[in-house]
C-alpha cells in the first residue's frame, strides 16, 4: 500500500472523464463480444488512454481536459437530472413542467390536489401531489 501511495504521488488519478471512458470501453467490449470482435481493440485503446490519464504527471493538462469534458456534457447531465426529478421527485417535493412555458416547478409532496401557478408565466394548472 505504501508503494502504491509513493507511486501515485504527483500523478493525476481518476476523474469524471477517465471514469466515463472506462464505462464506454466496457460497453464497447460487451458489444464486441456479442457482435464485432474487432471492436475489442478499440475498447482496449480507450482503456489504455484512460490509464495514461490516470498515471499522468501533467496534472494541469488533465484537469483542463476534464473541465472541457464537463462543460461539453453539462447540458446532457442537466437534462438527465431534470428527467429524474420529473419522474421521481425528491423525498419532500414533486416536480412539474409548466404546460405553457416548460419551466420546472417544485411543489411540496402529499398535499393532495393543488393549484400550481407558474412562477415565470403565471399560468395556473391543477396537479395531484
Ligand atoms: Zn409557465
Amino acid at each position: 500500500m505504501n508503494f502504491f501511495k509513493r507511486f501515485m504521488h504527483g500523478r493525476y488519478g481518476m476523474d469524471q472523464l477517465s471514469f466515463t471512458l472506462l464505462i464506454i470501453a466496457l460497453i464497447i467490449l460487451i458489444i464486441s463480444r456479442l457482435l464485432l470482435p474487432i471492436l475489442g481493440y478499440f475498447a482496449l485503446a480507450i482503456v489504455v488512454y484512460a490509464y495514461y490519464r490516470f498515471f499522468s504527471k501533467d496534472i494541469k493538462k488533465r484537469q483542463g481536459e476534464n473541465m472541457k469534458f464537463l462543460s461539453v456534457t453539462k447540458p446532457m447531465q442537466m437534462k438527465i437530472k431534470n428527467k429524474r426529478l420529473l419522474i421521481f421527485g425528491t423525498k419532500t417535493h414533486k416536480y412539474y413542467k409548466c404546460p405553457k412555458c416548460k419551466q420546472m416547478l417544485r411543489v411540496p409532496k402529499n398535499k393532495g390536489l393543488i393549484q400550481i401557478t407558474c412562477s415565470r408565466c403565471k399560468k395556473e394548472f391543477i396537479k395531484k401531489t
